[in-house]
């Protein structure tokens, strides 16, 4: 039977690999346990063998495990889109949000983050394939976003996270990264707190490698296929 832990090491090989290929450090490279849909259980298992960073998408089911899994030292990200009536207890129970794509969405987490803790990191998600049905901001409305929120005193900009159009031809899985990528190289020089270039699922996570990314988000690798 291939357990959690298993998985786990499995994955982080893969990460050693697709960065050795393209001369990366693996250290540079975080990996995000997203854990949708998956059991408390499931997640104190992956923490138990290592695993600190965990990527949620749904709000409710995020909140309920979080209070189960209270006793862990669990560095918790949301990665799901966000109704702004929902983004109070995203600002209170989060330490990363890589899903913002709207200044309404900003501000409300900046106002609404606790005065006690440390300022929220956060990702904007770009829209690079501009496919209508996709969250995120477009590549040009990207910059003018970053500006407005790098000026919000509660949260941290430190990059920008995006889901390309789902695609196994891995050249093009690159040519999309490589967009995000050039985007990302330009607010980086604008940015100082900018460092993290959130890239990369089960399905893509080579190409997401050899274009930079610095955070994988990782599901179905780590726990198995979902419902
Ligand atoms: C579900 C999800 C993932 C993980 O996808 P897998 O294909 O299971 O690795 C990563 N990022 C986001 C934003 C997701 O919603």
């Amino acid at each position: 039977m291939t357990t959690i832990a298993d998985q786990l090491s499995l994955a982080q090989e893969q990460i050693a690999q697709s960065a050795a290929v393209v001369g990366r450090n693996p250290s540079d490279i975080t990996l995000l346990a997203v854990s949708k849909t998956k059991p408390a259980a499931m997640l104190r298992d992956a923490y138990q063998a290592g695993q600190r960073h965990f990527g949620e998408n749904y709000l409710q089911e995020a909140l309920e495990k979080q209070q189960e899994l209270a006793d862990l030292a669990i560095t918790w990200h949301f990665i799901g889109p966000i109704q702004s009536n929902k983004t109070r207890p995203i600002a209170q129970h989060f330490q990363w949000v890589h899903s913002v794509d709207r200044l309404k969405v900003a501000r409300r987490l900046s106002e609404q983050r606790p005065a006690e803790l440390a300022p929220l990191n956060v990702c904007l998600q770009v829209n690079i394939s501009d496919e209508a049905s996709k969250s995120g901001a477009s590549a040009d409305e990207v910059k003018q976003l970053a500006r407005e929120i790098d000026r919000l005193d509660n949260l941290r900009l430190r990059g920008l996270m995006a889901i390309p159009m789902a695609t196994r031809d891995p050249g093009a899985q690159r040519a999309q990264f490589a967009k995000v990528k050039k985007l990302f190289n330009e607010l980086k020089s604008e940015f100082s707190d900018i460092d993290t270039l959130s890239m990369g699922m089960s399905g893509d996570l080579d190409a997401a490698i050899a274009e930079q990314s610095t955070m994988v988000r990782l599901g179905t690798a780590i726990f198995g296929a979902r419902k």
